[in-house]
């Protein structure tokens, strides 16, 4: 462009005018029309004041190509940076957290005693792998634990159980042992005076009135002679049985000594008189056939209990004394 403006070069522009403010701007730069344009004074060799200008333009898009070209590089390489980082963090998320998050889940289950509690036992990472083969011993053997002392329990409970029905049952026969006869069954003599006693005190009381028999087997020395002991003993079984058959399950049976038989009749209106009860054991005992010995009999000695007794023994007593009287009046019978 020479010193008026007007451009000498290309010479497709030849001629035409550069607008003034562009000239004359050395090393300027100036954008506009989407052209940047940079001009330079060239001074004139002949003549100092006169100079003419080389100007450059280009399109924007063209100068800024390289700068462009460059940010589409960092964006590529951003976004590769971007997919790389999801990559590893994806990677490390399943190699190393997921595995522990599954851990830890398995522990709560274990911990809260849910079923199907798995640990990973195998893990490129070593110390993984470890946990989780240590995790799947504990476990292991934290449920076998459980498992022996679920049985423990189970087998103590048992025997508790056991000793505590056997207990119950040794109450039972102690009681039983502790207030009857071994041999015949029928309650013993120990028995026999705390029932007379309890008899007494409510006679006393309310005045109810109640009854004694003392049975006394016949000539029972001969038949333990005769057939032996063991005989006799089956003998006074089959006496204590017919005993109690023939009198009522309100009165009380007992056997007062060897071959001597206690009855208490706590209900002695009639029909059932003392006497009528008497009579009807001796008469059970006469018609009765015993193996081996074939008949015995009894003689049986009544008292009732009368306001005046002191205590039981005057009751006892006067049985006894009818007893004698029976045995006296040629035994098997009643007085
Ligand atoms: P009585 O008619 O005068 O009563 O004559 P008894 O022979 O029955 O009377 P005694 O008192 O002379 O004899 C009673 C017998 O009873 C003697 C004894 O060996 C027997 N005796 C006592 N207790 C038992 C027993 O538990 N088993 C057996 N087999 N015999 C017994
Ligand atoms: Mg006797
Ligand atoms: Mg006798």
């Amino acid at each position: 462009v020479d010193f008026d403006g007007k451009v000498l070069y290309p010479e497709a522009l030849a001629g035409e005018r550069m607008p003034p403010a562009n000239l004359g701007k050395p090393s300027g730069w100036s954008t506009g029309n989407g052209y940047v344009t940079a001009s330079v004074a060239v001074p004139s060799p002949s003549n100092a004041n006169v100079s003419w200008y080389i100007m450059v333009r280009q399109p924007l898009d063209v100068a800024l190509q390289p700068a462009r070209v460059l940010l589409y590089r960092l964006l590529l390489l951003g976004l590769i940076a971007a997919v790389v980082f999801g990559l590893v963090a994806y990677y490390l998320a399943s190699t190393l957290s997921r595995p522990i998050e599954r851990l830890a889940r398995s522990a709560k289950q274990v911990q809260d005693h849910q079923p199907g509690a798995v640990f990973p036992q195998e893990h490129p990472v070593l110390e993984i792998a470890q946990l989780g083969r240590s995790l799947t011993g504990m476990t292991q053997s934290l449920l076998s634990k459980e498992r022996e002392l679920q049985d423990a329990n189970a087998s103590l409970e048992a025997t508790v159980a056991q000793r505590t029905a056997d207990l119950t049952q040794a109450n039972a026969d102690l009681l039983k042992l502790a207030t009857h006869d071994a041999l015949t069954g029928v309650f013993n003599r120990r028995r026999f005076d705390e029932k007379l006693a309890e008899n007494s005190l409510l006679f006393q009381r309310t005045g109810r009135t109640f009854a004694l028999l003392l049975i006394d087997a016949d000539y029972f020395k001969r038949v333990n002679d005769t057939y032996g002991h063991a005989i006799g003993d089956d003998v006074l079984c089959q006496l204590a049985v017919l005993i109690e058959n023939t009198t009522r399950a309100t009165d009380f049976v007992a056997r007062y000594g060897g071959e001597e038989f206690a009855v208490l009749l706590p209900e002695i209106e009639e029909p059932d008189s003392p006497e009528v009860v008497a009579e009807k054991i001796r008469k059970a005992v006469e018609t009765a056939v015993f193996p081996t010995v074939g008949h015995v009999t009894v003689s049986i000695g009544v008292s009732v209990a009368e306001p005046s007794d002191r205590d039981t023994s005057a009751l006892l007593k006067r049985a006894d004394m009818q007893l004698y009287e029976a045995k006296a009046g040629g035994r098997n019978r009643v007085a």
